[in-house]
């Protein structure tokens, strides 16, 4: 008789389901759900927080379309993963989190880290669920797989009692579960095509918004063939960046601002008219602009703005019959309008602005000048982890993407702390990879805090990101060295230090040597290039670039102030 354990059928049902990449933080009583993922050919990869592992899982599913899953024990293991949870459902990227819970006959009984798990995931996910056996798992697996990818994807719960970690069925006992199929692909209704094509032909400013749904929806080919059998202009969202490349000549990223106010087309690709898109709504866009929507989630069309088309269904399939459609009649937008060359102008105009501020002679760099050596330096295919209030703004307008899912920041729900757990989950990735890509991770001093010990995962398991952190003493801005010790003077630092600021030249380059990686603090140009192109040499240890700038470094004037506040 050969028996299994519920560790074991956690760990093959999940190999089944191919679930690949598996982070988190064992304890009591999930040791042995990690030993058995390895045992079953799944890369296990130990981190120091379970919001970062969970961070890690999702990016695995974002970058690969398959769930990563997140392992964590009981109560606070389980709680601190939720940020993570909310973090990919709000992004719409599959993971899979699997919490391991009290004995099932101590419940309600006050048993250690006791917390009614099921229920408190639902809020953060599609799927939430604890297996009634052993002999469940893999049906209960194969469901909460399937479910992440299928519809619009995210987060997914499977809640293992403690008890059934160790407990033991007969394996012929158990109905093994095979791998689910890819999630269906949906066309959209022809007479809403029809309708996309003849709006398209009669608008005088149309503009393409591409969308970090794009990016997932591997729509990269279908789109780029789009972009130029058509002729038109594109503006990619955050996360859009890269699925067509930023450096296209129909790309009008450096003239965002007026495309989107001015445009009275826009076909909408995989992106939601929420607060990144500005609601779709004056004052940032034009009142009457006519949205054709293309989105696989019905729910999503008309949030904000009633669309003049709505095309449900997958991203590339829609966009392979719109290019069908253009093909047979022959059409393409001219490349002489009045539109084009106001974009045009706009975007140079405003290239030059940030290049004069980057070449500015200044005692101390500003984030211009931190942003125009790095992309000098950065190879064009790495991968750009970014977060932080500033550094991610400037970041977007300053480094380009070339290929698709290669940028990950903030997303959707705006959460700051996500960049170290994104960089060791695409540098785990990278490495399984035949030509495995570079991760940097351009990061605020603030932002970096919230997961800088992975820092340590980092370097246990040899996972040669760069991480660069933009230092201005703060969050948003700070105040010098010589200000804070005035400061102190003055009375308890609690009472008047200004609540965004942080320990001014505070050393993260020494966080980074005190595991093994390499560390440099950089005041100057010279400091920056050396280090950024000793540290992009070496494919054995991570590095942190700890780069010191003005801490009254502002961005540029923006033309709709408001939104620099927004943490985004
Ligand atoms: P962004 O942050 O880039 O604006 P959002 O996350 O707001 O993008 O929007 C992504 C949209 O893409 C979601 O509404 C989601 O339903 C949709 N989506 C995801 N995958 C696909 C796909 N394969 N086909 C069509 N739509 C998709
Ligand atoms: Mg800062």
């Amino acid at each position: 008789m050969v028996e299994v354990t519920g560790a074991q059928l956690v760990a093959e049902s999940l190999k089944a389901q191919k679930v690949e990449y598996m982070f988190g933080i064992v304890g009591v009583p999930v040791i042995e759900v990690a030993m058995a993922a390895q045992a079953a050919g799944i890369k296990y990869v130990g981190m120091r927080n379970e919001q970062a592992a969970c961070y890690a899982a999702s990016a695995v599913g974002y970058m690969t379309g398959r769930p990563g899953a997140c392992l964590v024990v009981s109560g606070p293991g389980l709680i601190h993963a939720l940020g993570g949870m909310a973090n990919a459902n709000m992004n719409c990227w599959p993971v899979i989190v699997i919490g391991g819970s009290s004995d099932r006959n101590q419940e309600t009984a006050g048993a250690f880290q006791e917390f009614p798990q099921v229920e408190a995931c639902r809020l953060y996910s599609k799927f939430s669920a604890r297996p009634s056996s052993l002999e469940a798992i893999p049906s209960v697996m194969e469901k909460a797989v399937r479910t992440s990818i299928y519809g619009r994807p995210g987060a997914v719960y499977v809640d293992i009692a403690g008890d059934m970690v160790n407990a033991k069925v007969e394996r012929t006992k158990v109905r093994g579960v095979s791998c689910c199929s890819p999630p269906p692909v949906s066309l959209a209704d022809h007479t809403a095509v029809t309708e996309a094509v003849a709006l398209l032909k009669a608008a005088k400013a149309p503009l393409v918004i591409i969308g970090k749904g794009a990016a997932y929806g591997r729509a990269e080919a279908v789109l780029r063939e789009f972009v130029e059998t058509s002729g038109l202009l594109f503006l990619p969202t955050p996360m859009g960046k890269g699925v067509v490349p930023d450096d296209h000549p129909n790309c009008v990223s450096a003239a965002r601002s007026r495309a989107l106010l001015q445009a009275d087309v826009v076909l909408l690709l995989g992106a939601r008219l929420n607060w990144i898109l500005h609601f779709g709504l004056p004052p940032r866009f034009n009142p009457n602009v006519k949205i054709i929507q293309v989105d696989l989630c019905a729910e999503e069309m008309g949030n904000n703005v009633r669309p003049a088309a709505a095309l449900l269904g997958d991203i590339k399939a829609v966009v392979s019959q719109l290019v069908a459609l253009i093909k047979k009649d022959g059409w393409k937008y001219p490349s002489n309008t009045e539109w084009w060359s106001m974009l045009r102008e706009k975007a140079a105009a405003n290239t030059k602005i940030s290049k004069a501020l980057a070449l500015r002679a200044t005692p101390q760099m500003n984030y211009y000048t931190v942003f125009h050596h790095i992309s000098e330096l950065l190879p064009h295919d790495c991968i750009i982890v970014s977060e932080g209030a500033n550094t991610m703004d400037v970041g977007r307008t300053m480094l380009n993407n070339s290929l698709p899912r290669h940028r990950l920041d903030a997303g959707t729900f705006g959460t700051m702390g996500v960049g170290l757990g994104f960089a060791v989950a695409a540098a785990a990735v990278e490495r399984s990879r035949e030509k495995g890509r570079r991760v940097v991770c351009v990061e605020g001093d603030s932002a970096f805090g919230f997961s800088g010990m992975e820092v340590e995962t980092m370097c246990r398991y040899n996972l040669p990101v760069v991480i660069i952190v933009v230092n201005n003493n703060g969050i948003y801005s700070g105040v010098d060295a010589e200000t804070w010790k005035e400061m102190a003077k003055l009375g308890d630092l609690t009472s008047v230090a200004p609540p965004v600021s942080l320990l001014p030249e505070a050393r993260y380059d020494e966080v980074m040597t005190a595991f093994g990686g390499r560390g440099f603090l950089v005041r100057t140009v010279e400091e920056l290039r050396s280090a950024l192109q000793t540290s992009l040499s070496d494919w054995e240890n991570p590095s942190l670039l700890n780069v010191l700038i003005d801490p009254s470094s502002d961005r540029k004037q923006q033309e709709f102030p408001w939104l620099t506040r927004s943490n985004l």
